[in-house]
């Protein structure tokens, strides 16, 4: 019932962990896919090789999220190659450990660049477009963090406030134009950020005991809201924050 067939995906930072996922669901359905990477070419390549498998196309492109002149070519090159882009998935993110007082201006600052003002960048390169095609949706991967705050976290919690925020105001401004914004908030998930965290035995039962469910989720169960999200199914719902999170935080 799902299908994106004929729609171009943009997703930043899918070289690894949920930005792949997404990625991957989303050729499944049948999308045409263009992904962003920082560092790691490598595991971009692998991502768009396992998709090509799959029989869809999919571009890579390095950049980095906080320079507007990086966001302003990926859009570029992704229109050149493509002619379009319906869904922009604001993946891209980092999650550094930073203790209040001792916070340096460049630990706040990266962490805002990276998160936020990537959000920001690209809505606001990719909206032009979206506005001449008449159409489409952004969705924005922000955490549960930004709805209850996370301590030792304040700059990440504080950016991904920001981006529900951003969601919601966007989310009522871009509506009359059928452009539909909306957020995903994940809680635990195994991926390399949390990786740290999640290997040790003792750590790993702290969070779990805070999960409802029992458990740390998976890539594709974040991917899967995405995925709703970005079809037609999920249409009139604008502005939300979709938790998924096996019932950690409860409010939107
Ligand atoms: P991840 O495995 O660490 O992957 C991060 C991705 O972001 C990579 O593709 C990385 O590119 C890219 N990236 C990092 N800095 C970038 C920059 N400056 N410019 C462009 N791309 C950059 O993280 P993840 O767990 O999949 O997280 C994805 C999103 O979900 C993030 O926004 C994160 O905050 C959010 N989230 C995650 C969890 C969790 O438990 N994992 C929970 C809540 C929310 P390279 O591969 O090139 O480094």
């Amino acid at each position: 019932m799902i299908t994106l067939v004929g729609k171009v995906v943009l997703i930043t930072g899918g070289s690894r962990g949920i930005g792949a996922a997404i990625a991957s669901m989303m050729s499944e359905a049948g999308a045409t896919t263009a992904l962003t990477y920082n560092a790691d070419k490598a595991s971009a390549q692998r991502v768009a090789r396992r998709i090509a498998r799959g029989g869809s196309e999919c571009l890579i492109i390095q950049a980095d999220v906080s320079k507007a002149a990086d966001v302003r070519r990926t859009v570029r090159t992704v229109l050149d190659h493509f002619g379009r882009i319906d869904i922009l998935v604001n993946n891209a993110g980092i999650w550094k450990r930073g203790r209040i007082g001792r916070m340096t201006e460049a630990q706040w600052d990266e962490t805002l660049d990276v998160n936020l003002k990537g959000t920001f960048l690209f809505s606001n390169q990719v909206i032009p477009v979206m506005r001449k095609q008449r159409g489409g949706k952004i969705i924005n991967i922000a955490s549960t963090a930004g709805q209850r705050g996370e301590p030792f976290y304040s700059h990440y919690a504080a950016s991904k406030g920001g981006m529900i925020a951003f969601t919601k105001a966007l989310g009522a401004e871009l509506a009359p134009e059928n452009i539909i914004v909306n957020c995903v908030s994940p809680g635990w998930v195994y991926t390399d950020m949390t990786a740290r965290v999640l290997r040790d035995a003792k750590q790993r039962k702290e969070v779990k005991k805070l999960i409802p469910r029992g458990r740390v989720g998976s890539p594709d169960e974040i991917a899967g809201a995405v995925l709703f999200l970005a079809s037609d199914l999920s249409n009139h719902i604008v502005g939300a924050a979709i938790n998924v999170n096996g019932g950690s935080v409860l409010f939107g």
